[in-house]
């Protein structure tokens, strides 16, 4: 595979340019190009560095093959990566913005038994380009004409963030950068299953993004039944690294618990959610179950949800159960991909 032009910061692309002999300027010329999502060949620089930059590195190390759009306005996305693997995601439209959710890796090998993403195992991880091509790609659909393009990003597709660190970091770093796309970290939400050295390291970045653990259980056993990772790090150990990530960063964390019906949505469970995260800087964000049809597991019903959702209010938990949209276009983990790799 060649090398990836997106993964490099501005300041690395005028070295590139500069050691290539060329005028500095060209390296701007490039950059705005890139950031615009066009690929080299579409760029308005003279064609023998056309020539020269696309021996070494890829013209267009991602391309949209396929989107669905959805009665509420989400637009779902299948991107083909230069080597032929293929990754999804998806853009929410928000009064206050709109968010793309990305992938960081192609598969997962973090097992957990309700998610899509991770029935073929991990894959490869993508590089901080590949995932910077697909804000790219997505914003440059949206922005023309002086629309709001990509205001938002969370790093909820395939793959765990925290087990393709650098190339994560990286992403952020230069989805942010002035010349650039210019996305705070502060709209960026990472989540994770919990790697919880790989929090401490994050803590340590001095990148405000925002932290948002997947929990979706009450107890260190029951986790690791539904998620292998919690066999490695405890909620015990979790929770010291968040409040480590709120004491360096200033900023609240968010637990994800999605529900699943017979196995983590009953009273008890609210109650130990309540007793595990009352008084914490936190958020508690109640996700429906999307049911994968190779994993036997269920949703709750609306009603139940809303009922978990009143025990936590009343036991002083900040927490939200996430509105369900684009369902009618399969919006959710993995269902694009798996349905395309069936075909
Ligand atoms: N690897 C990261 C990102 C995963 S996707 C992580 O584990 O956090 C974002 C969220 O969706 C996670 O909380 C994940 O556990 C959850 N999720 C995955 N599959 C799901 C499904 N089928 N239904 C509901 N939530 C799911």
């Amino acid at each position: 595979m060649k090398k990836i032009l997106q993964d490099l910061s501005f300041a690395e692309l005028e070295s590139l340019i500069l050691s290539l002999g060329e005028k500095k300027f060209r390296a701007k010329q490039l950059y705005d190009g890139l950031m615009r999502g066009k690929k080299i060949s579409a760029i308005n620089i003279p064609a023998s560095l056309k020539g020269r930059l696309t021996e070494e590195y890829e013209d267009e190390p991602l391309k949209i093959i396929k989107t669905l759009t959805s009665s509420d306005g989400t637009e779902k996305y299948l991107f083909a990566l230069a080597d032929g693997n293929v990754i999804e995601g998806v853009l929410m439209k928000y009064k206050y913005g709109n968010t793309q959710c990305v992938s960081t890796q192609v598969g997962c090998r973090m097992g957990c038994k309700f998610c899509a993403s991770t029935l073929g195992g991990l894959i490869r991880n993508l590089t901080s380009g590949e995932i910077l091509c697909q804000v790219l790609a997505v914003n440059a659909l949206h922005s023309d004409g002086g629309k709001r393009g990509v205001t938002n990003v969370v790093l909820m597709g395939s793959g765990e963030p925290l087990d393709n660190y650098a190339n994560t970091v990286s992403f952020i770093k230069n989805l942010s950068a002035e010349g650039g796309i210019n996305i705070s970290p502060r709209n960026v939400s990472l989540s994770t299953c919990g790697i919880v050295p790989a929090i401490y390291r994050l803590a340590e970045e001095g990148l405000p993004v925002n932290l948002t653990v997947s929990l979706h259980q009450t107890t260190d056993d029951g986790r690791a039944r539904t998620m292998p990772v919690a066999k490695k790090y405890t909620i015990d150990e979790i929770l010291k690294a968040c409040a480590f990530y709120f004491e360096k960063t200033g900023r609240r964390y968010i637990f994800e618990y999605s529900l699943i019906d017979g196995e983590n949505c009953f009273d008890k469970n609210a109650e130990e959610l309540i007793c595990l995260l009352k008084g914490k800087p936190c958020h508690v964000n109640l996700i429906r179950l999307n049911e994968v049809k190779e994993r036997n597991l269920k949703a709750l019903s609306d009603k139940r949800a809303y009922a978990f959702l009143g025990l936590l209010e009343k036991g002083g938990l900040s927490a939200t159960l996430r509105r369900q949209i684009g369902s009618d276009i399969g919006g959710a983990c993995g269902q694009l991909r798996a349905n395309y790799l069936e075909k």
